[in-house]
């Protein structure tokens, strides 16, 4: 097989033979299958076959591979010039058209990847504080930077090492970590260091555990807490970003923070990600403050083309709610077949993006989500790839449901999943 020679020559090469660790399939045992293309709600590998595609790179393509506008967009924006280290118009209308549906953004910095627009958020928030700690929730990630790599989400959480050797331990311990809806916890870590936070940083949806929904009430209360403190709050929606009509889920659960980041779906697939808040924190940043971000690539003419199609079509008449509808019968119909063949499975949902959990309830928190039956999902994993059908190699990824998944291909797909839980059961 082409792929197994190409995995072989990988690794050679790169290191695990893999550019970001959990595409290696080490969660799930097997090497990693190499692809060639992606269209609509496909993608096809090397050696010709087509699998439906429940990653959409881990989020960003929430219209499905090589979208005719995007496509169109980015190859106008390349003829142009593909880097122009300059400002450009389409930097202007991103940035307008994610203002547009976050009402708490004044002002916004564009860079190239969502860990980006933590740290340059982490930073702001120690600037505008004068404070160093940050308080994160364990299980949640947000990036690949030293302070956030404790009690990480993801990839760090699917290799067993959710703290990274590398991180000095000055650094991580400027880290202090909570579990996620446990208000409780932030309350007395608040009582104990709160002159010292500088901000609490959180998924408002958790979306590197699977996914896990906020309890009611959680997101409030750190809202009220951090203010009370004088502690800015950052909402990470680098997966909750757009997937929603309402723009995220701070206006869905009707929270505004004090710093947003953002990524993936704004890039429509090229490297992005942003940070934006209100005018007087994000003014401590550089060129009008002192905190200081750059990047030669920030702001890209491709990534912004890219991400204004996207934006655009996204919101163009009935497409989240064709969305949402497709992600629920995904959701409902495959809970449906679990619960037909007897095998535990929860099912959660924000907008188009889901968390599969082998479990009787939705889990609260990361306990709850090491408790689910996670030795099922390797089997899983390859019984739906078997069948033609890509889900993420890893028990802790969220699920990701595109406008061009239709609801003949979530049908075959459910179908099919049937066949593999019947296989499960009793395991
Ligand atoms: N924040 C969240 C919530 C994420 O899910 C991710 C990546 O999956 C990041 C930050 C980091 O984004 P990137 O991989 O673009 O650096």
């Amino acid at each position: 097989m082409k792929s197994t020679q190409l995995f072989h020559r990988a690794e050679e090469n790169l290191v695990g033979g893999v550019n970001s660790p959990v595409r290696a399939w080490k969660g799930v045992g097997g090497e990693p299958l190499f692809f060639a293309r992606g269209e609509g709600p496909s993608l096809e590998d090397v050696d010709g076959k087509r699998y439906t595609d429940y990653v959409c790179s881990w989020g960003p393509l929430i219209l499905g591979h090589a979208h005719p506008k995007v496509v169109e967009a980015v190859q106008a924006a390349a003829e142009r010039s593909t880097s122009l280290g300059t400002p450009c118009e389409d930097e202007v209308i991103l940035a307008e058209a994610v203002k547009e549906r976050f009402p708490s953004i004044d002002l916004l910095r564009c860079v190239s990847s969502g860990a980006e627009a933590t740290m340059t958020a982490v930073r702001i928030a120690r600037g505008a504080t004068g404070r160093k700690l940050v308080l994160k929730f364990a299980g949640c990630y947000h990036g690949h930077h030293d302070c956030m790599l404790v009690n990480a989400g993801s990839g760090a959480l699917t290799f067993g090492s959710p703290d990274s050797p590398g991180v000095p331990p000055e650094v991580a311990g400027c880290t202090l970590v909570a579990p996620y809806n446990d208000l409780e916890q932030v309350q007395a870590l608040f009582a104990e260091r709160g002159d010292d936070i500088a901000a609490v940083i959180v998924e408002p949806w958790a979306g590197n555990m699977g996914l896990v929904a906020p309890r009611e009430g959680f997101l409030e209360g750190l809202r009220e807490l951090t203010a009370a403190r004088g502690s800015l709050l950052i909402f990470d929606e680098v997966i909750s970003g757009f997937r929603v009509p309402e723009g995220g889920a701070q206006q869905r659960a009707g929270v505004t923070p004090d710093l947003t980041c953002l990524g993936k779906i704004i890039g429509g697939g090229l490297p992005v990600g942003a940070v934006g808040g209100a005018q007087e924190v994000m003014e401590q940043l550089s060129p009008v403050g002192g905190v200081y971000q750059a990047g030669t690539l920030s702001g890209n003419p491709l990534a912004m083309a890219a991400g204004r199609a996207t934006l655009e079509v996204l919101h163009s008449e009935g497409v989240y709610d064709m969305l949402e509808e497709r992600a629920v019968q995904l959701q409902e119909d495959l809970s449906g077949a679990a619960r037909k063949a007897g095998v535990p499975l929860s099912v959660s949902r924000f907008g188009s993006v889901l968390g599969l959990f082998f479990s009787h309830r939705a889990p609260e928190d990361l306990d709850g989500v090491k408790a689910s039956r996670s030795d099922l999902y390797p089997a899983f994993f390859h019984g739906m790839i078997g069948r033609g059908h890509y889900f993420a190699p890893s028990p802790f990824e969220a699920t990701f449901v595109s406008a061009a998944h239709d609801e003949k291909t979530i049908r075959r797909t459910v179908a099919d999943a049937g066949e593999v839980f019947a296989g499960l059961k009793g395991a």
